[in-house]
């Protein structure tokens, strides 16, 4: 079997940014992780890596996930099981849809096997009766990589990075992302989290339960940003996903990265930051997603 090493990713690109917008002037750094892959988009890849091994290591067939219709995570996981000589097993939230979105399209044809699973199932994380044989034999990953070992991965997303910032700012789906990089970042750096989802008070706890105690980590995670919640957007997110594509060159996905870079110019207006700041803005892909817009939603194409 191909052991997942196999997949080689280079390093990411930081874009500094330096420009006015809005009449505000911005200066940032940009984790560009969209431009990691095509496929295996931004956090997608890092969170999977570990996981990858431990199938390999143990044997198993394949994975089996879990994941909504326009998954980053199913179609990630699709290509990186595809490319490393592993099986995949989608189990999608909802009903088996007339149409299939692009991205089922996709991961079908990277090979996935999808099973559609009612809502109350899903929650659960329960594998449908029909899967019931084959959960010795598959790895089970928990919805979005949630877990230690995505959080293990999430961690070395830093790893080329060698200044120091009074802040990080990421987007939280699950929180693994957001607890890798507390893993990776010293106590002095504030990472703030731009929480996808309306009133998903439990994130907190899910993220303190993937920082290995013994030492203290700052992070925040912000609740009022999500501009209507998961998967939903208002005209003024998209709007400014335009005119910041516009303003540098750097094309958002709705679900997450735009209501980063969003609440990044929001906070800055209210001089959140303070005077003496250096940010690190995480750029954590998912642009495949956009499919799921009316089409001329957006000025760029991704
Ligand atoms: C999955 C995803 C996230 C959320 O990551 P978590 O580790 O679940 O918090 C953020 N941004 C993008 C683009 C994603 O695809």
């Amino acid at each position: 079997m191909m052991p997942p090493d196999a997949i080689i990713l280079p390093q990411p690109r930081v874009q500094k940014l330096n420009l006015r917008f809005n009449a505000l002037p911005l200066q940032a750094d940009v984790l560009r992780l969209d431009e990691l892959h095509p496929v295996i988009s931004g956090n997608k890849w890092f969170k999977l890596e570990p996981y990858l091994k431990q199938a390999v290591q143990q044997n198993k067939k394949g994975i089996i996930t879990w994941g909504g219709a326009w998954s980053n995570h199913i179609v990630a996981t699709a290509a990186a099981c595809k490319a490393a000589n592993l099986q995949s097993v989608g189990i999608i939230r909802g009903d088996a849809t007339a149409q299939w979105s692009a991205t089922l399209k996709q991961a079908a044809e990277y090979g996935m096997q999808l099973h559609f699973s009612s809502r109350s199932l899903f929650k659960e994380s329960a594998l449908p009766d029909e899967l019931r044989q084959l959960q010795n034999e598959y790895l089970l990953v928990p919805q979005g990589g949630y877990g230690e070992l995505g959080a293990a991965g999430a961690s070395t997303m830093l790893a080329g990075i060698k200044d120091t910032y009074s802040h990080i700012v990421c987007s939280v789906g699950t929180g693994t992302m957001l607890a890798g990089i507390c893993r990776a970042t010293p106590e002095e750096t504030e990472v703030l989290g731009i929480s996808s989802q309306k009133g998903n008070y439990s994130l907190e706890k899910a993220i303190a339960s993937l920082l290995p105690s013994g030492r203290h980590y700052r992070y925040k995670v912000l609740h009022h940003l999500h501009h209507g919640s998961y998967a939903r957007y208002t005209p003024e997110l998209l709007q400014f996903m335009n005119d910041w594509f516009m303003a540098t060159g750097i094309p958002t996905d709705f679900v997450y990265t735009a209501k980063v870079f969003y609440a990044y110019v929001h906070l800055s207006a209210e001089n959140y930051f303070g005077a003496h700041h250096r940010i690190l803005l995480v750029h954590s892909g998912g642009l495949q997603g956009n499919r799921g817009l009316p089409s001329g939603s957006l000025i760029y194409s991704t």
